[in-house]
């Protein structure tokens, strides 16, 4: 079972959420697909048994021995990556318009490494992660292939649980792909409930139920109702209210896990919604 957890934006709480529902699940496969800023593992001790190279882009090269300074791939390149016949690296962006232009054939397109890409063992299971490059961004590409490098792990039963990119891009499509379940992640304010909704009209588009958690719920109650509202209208089942708890910021300074945090009203929040969800999850069949 694969439950993907996803925000429209940073700083929702979502690797809080993810850290804290991947202990209530005991050993769970978990995946940081929140490539631009990964930070689950930092939760966790671990021995890295794996490291490859990723090579998510291209980047133009031009072989000097054949150029013959023409230009004309400067002319064509929409980005301003070519002047006097040499490629800037950091603003090509690999699309191939010079190759073709070129009249003597002197560039060609190269792999690029984007990342390195990890598998981190931990007393609480495998977790699959990277590490961009300078410059560089995460892509759906680079969200599946750290997907598709746990499946080796993957047991009958087992749940692998993601920590999903934010906002709407391709990497948020490679985190939803394939999921039984999305756990969406949203705050009591305006926009939270603008990106709940994009992030809905992306996920339905995929054959996984969704599901909401409104984190901080009680620092605006009336955007809380409102959210509330608008998931039953879409027949979304509420899974969670988190309340403000200062430990939250204990537990993400501290890099522990907020269910270790015995006196505080998120971890209670979290376990209630944990419970909610399993009984939603058991209801389903894979
Ligand atoms: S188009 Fe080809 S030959 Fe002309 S400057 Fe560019 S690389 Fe050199
Ligand atoms: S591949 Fe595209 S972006 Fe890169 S140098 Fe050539 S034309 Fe410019």
């Amino acid at each position: 079972m694969v439950i993907s957890v996803l925000s429209g934006k940073g700083g929702t709480g979502k690797t809080t959420v993810v850290a804290a529902l991947s202990e209530l699940a005991k050993k769970v496969i978990k995946v940081d697909c929140d490539v631009d800023a990964p930070n689950l593992y930092l939760f966790y001790q671990g021995r890295d048994i794996e490291k490859k190279d990723f090579y998510g882009g291209k980047k133009a090269q031009i072989n000097g021995s054949l150029c013959i300074e023409c230009d004309i791939c400067e002319e064509v390149c929409k980005f301003g990556a070519i002047k006097n016949a040499m490629v800037d690296p950091f603003t090509c962006e690999g699309c191939g318009a010079c190759t073709i232009v070129c009249p003597r054939k002197a560039i060609s397109l190269e792999d690029e490494k984007t990342a390195d890409a990890f598998l981190t063992q931990t007393e609480k299971g495998i977790i699959s992660r990277a590490r961009m490059g300078v410059g560089s961004e995460g892509s759906g590409k680079l969200v599946t292939y750290l997907r598709r490098n746990v499946k080796r792990f993957e047991e009958d039963n087992g749940i692998t649980m993601i920590d999903g990119s934010p906002g709407i891009g391709c990497a948020v499509i490679a985190s939803i792909t394939d999921t039984n379940f999305v756990l969406i992640i949203t705050e009591p304010t305006k926009s939270g409930l603008g990106d709940l909704k994009r992030i809905l009209e992306l996920a339905e588009r995929f054959e996984t139920q969704v599901m909401v958690c409104i984190n901080k719920y009680d620092i605006n109650q009336e955007m809380s109702s409102q959210i509330e509202d608008f998931a039953k209208e879409q027949k979304l089942s509420v899974v969670g209210k988190i309340p403000f708890d200062k430990k939250v910021m204990e537990s993400v300074n501290s890099l522990r896990p907020i269910t270790e945090f015995r006196d505080s009203p998120a971890r209670k929040a979290i376990e209630e919604m944990w419970i909610c969800m399993n009984r939603i999850m058991t209801t389903k069949d894979f």
